[in-house]
């Protein structure tokens, strides 16, 4: 009986790695097409200070929309491209858009102070794709300053050094760097050492319902804590109640962003959100801060 359910186990998980596997075959050799195609698109959300009303900023994320295979999301495709060259056509699209993004009339001027755009740790570790995403910046006219780079930390352990060399250069021109879904999963303090990070990201397994449970706040509040020692600002990401928010906001995270503040949105829809709301406007309703 028990060898029987085992073998049954073993089995289930075979058809599952089959499976997976030929989904992300099928994933790969839809993306170079796709890339023609024009199917990429990016969508930008914001986050807003949790103190000053001056600072705001917004993330550019990736979409896939496949006629062939549907909705796919980045979460999906770009571990399974992130070794290979086209990951860096994808950037290219991002820092396109980030740029298209800058022109639009009255953005920055509102207090949209900075871009964040996701970066996989395989680029950053690379001189080469460093100096050409410097090119594409100038390329599209975007200076440094408004630029977040945010890395996520998988990865990272295996390209610590390499990686701190690139982004200590990267800085030194006055790009920003993010550390993104910090509280779970990969967290090393090493990497908080080693790299010269100006904000880190709490994963949203944290956030979620963090209003109701003491054990997530208190691992938050040490996060916090640490990172305003080490001169970094706290991000809370996936707030998607107002009780989220609150708790965050007491928790001293400097910047929130989620479904309860703005989901991610087309490029003309966050023009319009920017220039609706002038950068004093962006604290919830019935917030003082
Ligand atoms: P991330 O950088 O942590 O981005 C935030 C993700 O959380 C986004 O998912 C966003 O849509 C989602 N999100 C925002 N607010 C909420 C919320 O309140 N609730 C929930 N449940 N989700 C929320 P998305 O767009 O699916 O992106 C997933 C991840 O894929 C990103 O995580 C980022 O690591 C990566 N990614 C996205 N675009 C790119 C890209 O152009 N290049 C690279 N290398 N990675 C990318």
């Amino acid at each position: 009986e028990a060898k029987n359910q085992e073998n049954s186990a073993v089995c289930f998980y075979t058809t599952q790695l089959e499976s997976q596997y030929a989904r992300n075959m099928e994933i790969e050799a839809h993306v170079n097409h796709a890339l023609e195609a024009a199917q990429f698109d990016v969508q930008f959300q914001p986050l807003v200070s949790s103190g000053n009303p001056g600072a705001t900023h917004i993330e550019a994320l990736m979409r896939w929309r496949s006629p062939e295979l549907g909705d796919i999301p980045p979460s999906e495709f770009i571990p399974i491209i992130e070794n290979s060259p086209t990951i860096n056509e994808i950037t290219h699209i991002v820092v396109r858009e980030c740029g298209r993004l800058l022109k639009s009339p009255g953005v920055f001027n509102l207090g949209y102070t900075r871009l964040a755009l996701n970066v996989c740790v395989s680029q950053i570790s690379s001189a080469a794709f460093c100096d050409q995403l410097l090119a594409w910046l100038k390329d599209f006219g975007i200076a440094a300053d408004n630029i977040c780079l945010e890395l996520t930390e998988g990865h990272l352990m295996k390209n610590v050094a390499q990686c701190g060399a690139q982004l200590q250069r990267l800085r030194s021109l006055g790009i920003h760097i993010a550390l993104d879904d910090v509280g779970i999963g990969y967290s090393s303090f090493a990497h908080l050492l080693e790299l010269p990070l100006d904000y880190l990201k709490l994963n949203r397994i944290l956030i979620d319902h963090i209003d109701k449970k003491p054990r997530n706040q208190a691992l938050a509040v040490g996060i916090v804590e640490m990172a305003h020692r080490l001169g970094i600002k706290v991000v809370a990401v996936g707030i998607e109640r107002e009780e989220e928010f609150r708790t965050a906001r007491q928790l001293g995270c400097d910047y929130l962003q989620g479904y309860y503040i703005a989901a991610p949105m087309q490029i003309g829809e966050i023009s319009r959100y920017a220039k609706d709301r002038p950068r004093s406007d962006l604290q919830l309703k019935n917030e003082t801060v």
